[in-house]
């Protein structure tokens, strides 16, 4: 899970803090220094966290946390307020040409996951900005990462623009450029060559493709895993090109930060994407505000809510409540809803955006249990149809039948019907409050 070291050391420090009725200069001293640690230990770059501490320290001991009325909140809404300005601030928006095609350049060293972004930002611009990108494979060194961008073009159905290895990266550029045009393409995503270290070579070659197609955006991708090695490739990559943005890749497996929350302050270019996974929607516009309040257990109810709308679809959701009001909610109805839960994302991700979820003892590290999903799944789907229908009918050599078919037990199966049962019970119980039975005494 991102940040998990860190948000867990931050989160219990801030706690000692969060309900003092009085903050002296001691605390704030107490406090800050275990944030100075907490972030060192996660590879936050030296001087940022230097000033950071400076700047928080200042805030802390002044009248807008001495002079009100909840000082031990004040403290963590300058925190907050501080890792979100490290960050970046406001959100930094993708650039949009008023003569299209947009020209993105991708760039980074090899493995970073130039190739995978660059499939999942045209994956992004599609899907929730209508846009119709081309993708360009310039990295003609590496025939591997031709076919690989092609492949992810096949998969996402979207054009891939290549001239295989022989051609001139430069050339191949303002091809796709002149294609772009002529196919009404309005983004251009150009994937360029990485090497293993930043070198000359590589340079003179990015600088050319730049001169000629003159990008509106240049992307850097950066593997976060990589810490402070990854801002060190972020200050050459921004002396030589001065990039535009960065994209933080595999923050799903950072539990440290500390690229994160050095690389604004370090190169003053914003990051604007980070990416979550290997899948190809696995990608997240930054938001550094979302980012401090999940750092600091506040969760990120925002991304979870956007999350649930891009996936959720609201004529189903419709349905169920009235299935839920009529009482004809089925097992069938039950693994649709399942699934659509597990479209938002794996369980734990999505936990991690509730507030305070890190605290939760159970939670964490629950891996929430995908098995014991996919187990229920598979009990419902040994049902037949009419089970599904009217579990009541599901007698002891069929739930023997059931527990065979979905590779679990007897007792599993009992324990699924028993809590569907219950769950139908419930919504009765709340259907009937809603319809404000008499007696009840509860009006909604
Ligand atoms: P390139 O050499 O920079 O083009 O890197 P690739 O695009 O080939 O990616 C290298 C590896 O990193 C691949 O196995 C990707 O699946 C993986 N990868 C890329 N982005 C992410 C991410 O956000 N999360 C995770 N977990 N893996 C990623």
């Amino acid at each position: 899970m991102a940040f998990e070291g860190l948000a867990d050391r931050l989160q219990s420090t801030i706690k000692k803090i969060t309900g003092k009725g009085k903050v002296s200069e001691q605390d704030v001293k107490e406090m800050t220094r275990e944030v100075r640690l907490a972030l060192l230990e996660a590879d936050v770059n030296f001087k940022v966290v230097k000033d950071l501490i400076k700047r928080i320290k200042e805030r802390a001991v002044g009248q807008e946390v001495m002079e009100s009325l909840t000082p031990g909140q004040q403290v963590i809404k300058v925190v907050k307020e501080e890792l979100t300005a490290l960050m970046g601030g406001e959100q930094s928006k993708i650039a949009v040409s008023d003569r299209p095609p947009t020209v993105i350049m991708m760039v980074g060293l090899q493995g970073a996951g130039k190739t995978t972004t660059s499939g999942k930002l045209a994956n992004h611009l599609r899907k929730k900005h209508n846009r119709s990108p081309l993708l360009v494979a310039c990295d003609v060194y590496r025939p591997a990462a031709i076919k690989q961008l092609e492949t992810l073009g096949e998969q996402l159905s979207m054009p891939v623009f290549s001239q295989g290895t022989e051609a001139n990266p430069v050339d191949i550029a303002t091809e796709a450029l002149a294609k772009a045009k002529e196919e009404h393409n309005d983004y251009v995503i150009i994937d360029t060559a990485g090497r293993l270290h930043v070198d000359t070579d590589l340079m003179d070659e990015l600088e050319q493709i730049k001169a000629k197609v003159k990008p509106d955006e240049i992307f850097l991708v950066v593997d976060a895993m990589t810490g402070q090695d990854a801002v060190n490739v972020a200050e050459s990559f921004n002396e030589q090109l001065d990039i535009t943005g960065v994209v933080l890749t595999k923050l799903d497996g950072d539990t440290r930060g500390g690229a994160a929350l050095s690389i604004k302050a370090v190169t003053d270019k914003p990051i604007k994407f980070a990416g979550m996974g290997e899948k190809l929607d696995e990608l997240e516009a930054f938001h550094p505000e979302r980012m401090a309040s999940r750092i600091l257990g506040m969760g990120d109810v925002l991304s979870l809510i956007e999350k649930a709308q891009e996936n959720v679809n609201e004529k189903q959701v419709k349905e169920l409540e009235e299935k839920m009001r009529t009482m004809s909610f089925t097992f069938d109805d039950f693994l649709e809803q399942m699934g659509q839960v597990r479209k938002m994302g794996p369980l734990d991700d999505l936990i991690s955006m509730l507030p305070g979820a890190n605290k939760v003892k159970g939670l964490k590290n629950a891996q929430l249990d995908e098995k014991q999903i996919s187990q229920v799944e598979a009990i419902i789907q040994s049902m037949t149809k009419q089970e599904r229908q009217e579990p009541e009918v599901i007698n002891a050599s069929r739930k023997k039948r059931i527990a065979k078919g979905s590779g679990t037990t007897v007792s599993q199966v009992n324990r699924l019907l028993k809590q569907f049962s219950e769950m139908k019970k419930m919504m009765k119980q709340m259907t009937n409050m809603q319809k404000g039975k008499k007696g009840k005494g509860m009006n909604f």
